[in-house]
């Protein structure tokens, strides 16, 4: 494809590395422009509309052009655009959001820290992990165990623990302390005849028999998304999160539920651990936190995780980490803001009135000829295709041509993923799925 000389794109195309592209071939089809956006719809250049079906990177919860949000931005930075939180300085937007957080934490948690991103939050967690385990006294018990498919960002420790083979190629990922265990996938890799509760049980002795064959004494924590999203979306089968914590509990592995994206409603209530009666010592969160508007994330802990890190900083004289723009002022009053729109609109309850129709037309679309599967909570959700010759090319002409009917959702190789944001009207969603039904009679 050619583009204007000094176009947006062609300069794109320039100047700009991207993500989750051949960087090489970047430049024969170049991006779309996204120049605007309003409720679930975003604008691009040619003024054409689509419904944001993955809520931006599953994350604008509150939707977009939320005038809310920028006036407290604004106000913000005019009152005090920036401070830190290091040594003995702080900020009031900080304090407010810590304090909300820790007020609506689904088990009780003692202290917040916050981060720009989830990726960084989750290796700040791993940090803070193999602090405490020295201050225990059990430097040994360090390593940490993820999921196969499961995403934690794509720092080098986050990284490390997302398990997706295309951000560990070439990294030198994952790091030698860390392990996987299998994704919780009933639907593709149960047993004929294994109920998921069985299977559930079998997914927790895989994790046993790993936890033993490495030494309990050597391994530290898991983590895990209650809903695994960027793998794909796998909704935990029936009992998985209670035969997977009966194992930590017996081997004394700590819990860090990575609620960066089922966090703030996304699963139907305010947190994907309330959805499963998942009780972590460490919450990660990010996205819907701010709806995306500033990065922000934080992580919450629990006094028992908490108390070995204060007492060893304590014993060198200084907690030796703080990241610039920790608790940013304009990023926090933004968060704070955004958490009581998502309250005093009870996005949670549209959440949960918009789910049946959403995951029924999922459904309808799994039953496609060119379809074969489903799987959703809540507002998240995804349609396995069936693949073509080359994995990847269904999913790829299927999101060329959703672009076309006006939708943007994300395949996933031969995954189509859908998040649209939580303020999603009945109308908007047939209208997303009638589009997509078009989309996917169109690719052949
Ligand atoms: N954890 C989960 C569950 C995620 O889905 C993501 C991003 O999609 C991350 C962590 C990483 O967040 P970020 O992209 O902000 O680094």
């Amino acid at each position: 494809m050619t583009f204007l000389p000094n176009s947006v794109e062609a300069r794109d195309i320039a100047y700009q590395l991207h993500p989750l592209v051949d960087l090489q071939n970047y430049g024969k089809t170049g991006a779309l422009v996204i120049e605007r956006g309003e409720g679930v719809y975003v604008f691009d250049n040619t003024g054409k509309r689509y419904i944001e079906g993955l809520a931006g990177l599953w994350s604008v919860a509150v939707g977009f052009g939320e005038m809310r949000l920028s006036d407290v931005a604004k106000a913000q930075m005019d009152k005090l655009p920036y401070y830190h939180v290091f040594a003995h300085k702080t900020h009031g937007p900080s304090v407010d959001l810590a304090e909300k957080l820790i007020q609506m934490a689904p088990v009780p948690m003692s202290k917040v820290h916050f981060t720009s991103s989830g990726s960084e939050a989750n290796d700040l967690v791993v940090k803070l992990i193999w602090y405490r385990a020295n201050a225990l006294g059990r430097p040994e018990k360090k390593k940490i165990i993820g999921r196969v498919k499961g995403y934690h960002g794509v720092t080098i420790a986050a990284g490390s623990i997302t398990g997706l083979a295309r951000n560990h190629a070439s990294f030198d990922l994952p790091l030698d302390r860390m392990r996987h265990v299998s994704c919780p996938d009933h639907a593709g890799m149960a047993l004929p005849g294994e109920s998921e509760i069985e299977f559930s049980r079998r997914m927790a002795a895989e994790l046993e028999a790993l936890i033993l064959a490495e030494g309990p004494e050597t391994v530290a924590a898991f983590f895990g998304e209650p809903v695994m999203a960027s793998g794909g979306v796998y909704v935990p089968p029936e009992g998985y999160w209670q035969e997977i914590q009966a194992v930590l509990r017996k081997y004394d592995v700590l819990l860090v539920a990575d609620e960066v994206i089922c966090g703030f409603g996304r699963t139907g209530e305010m947190f994907g651990c309330q959805t499963f009666g998942i009780e972590p010592d460490v919450m990660v969160l990010s996205k819907q936190i701010s709806s995306s508007y500033m990065p922000l994330s934080a992580i919450l802990m629990t006094e028992g995780f908490y108390a070995p890190v204060a007492e060893e900083s304590a014993r060198i004289g200084t907690f030796g980490h703080g990241f610039t723009a920790s608790g940013h002022p304009v990023a926090t009053a933004v968060g704070l803001e955004n958490i009581r729109i998502i309250e005093e609109r009870d996005l949670v309850g549209n959440c949960r009135r918009r789910s049946p129709r959403f995951l029924a037309r999922l459904a309808e679309l799994a039953a496609h000829p060119k379809a074969k599967a489903w799987r959703g909570i809540g507002l998240i959700g995804a349609v396995e295709l069936k693949p073509w010759q080359q994995a990847g090319a269904a999913g790829a002409a299927f999101q060329a041509a959703a672009m076309a009917e006006g939708v943007i959702a994300r395949a996933i190789g031969d995954t189509l993923c859908f998040c649209p944001p939580l303020i999603i009207s009945a109308e908007e969603i047939e209208a997303m799925f009638d589009a997509v039904a078009r989309a996917l009679d169109a690719i052949s």
